[in-house]
């Protein structure tokens, strides 16, 4: 029951981070709807505030005619708290992944086959885990505690960039 296989593993694409993926990426996949994680992904863990550009970003999507829909295994509150800063777009919380229900719930309701939707997300044992079980699109980025690390990192190696 918990085993993984290798190939449940694997993103279909792999970005740094989320703000560098595009309308356009997301047509390019054959996708018509997201499926975004929060922690680690649109906001830090545990945080109640979403990252810088995160909300513009989610904007366009919408304006380029690409569903937006939060799967979080975060709790309820938080979810709504952030699903508020997205203009209040649609959310599951608890949503189990890697378990499949909840991606399969987000492509009904958002009217779309689970082909159709890029599950963002930076966790391989769950939102990609979850987005190949469902066959669903598995879009991968790093997670943005990993991010910061790297550039506290360079900064203490090679110095502030100012
Ligand atoms: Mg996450």
């Amino acid at each position: 029951m918990f085993l993984i296989r290798k190939e449940e593993a694997f993103p279909d694409y792999n970005y740094n981070h989320i703000l560098d993926i595009t309308p356009d990426d997301i047509k390019a996949m054959g996708a018509k709807a997201v499926a975004l994680d929060l922690d680690n992904t649109a906001a830090e863990f545990g945080s109640f505030h979403l990252i810088d550009g995160v909300k513009e970003w989610t904007e366009n999507m919408i304006a380029s005619g690409i569903k937006v829909m939060i799967i979080s295994n975060t709790w309820i509150s938080r979810a709504f708290i952030l699903s508020r800063q997205m203009g209040g777009i649609a959310f599951i919380p608890w949503s189990l992944k890697p378990l499949t229900i909840s991606l399969r719930t987000a492509a009904r309701y958002l009217d779309v086959e689970l082909s159709e939707m890029a599950m963002i997300g930076d966790k391989l044992s769950s939102d990609i885990l979850a987005a190949n079980r469902a066959g669903s699109i598995a879009v991968k980025v790093q997670p943005l505690s990993a991010l910061k690390r790297n550039s506290e990192a360079a900064q203490f190696l090679f110095g502030s960039a100012k």
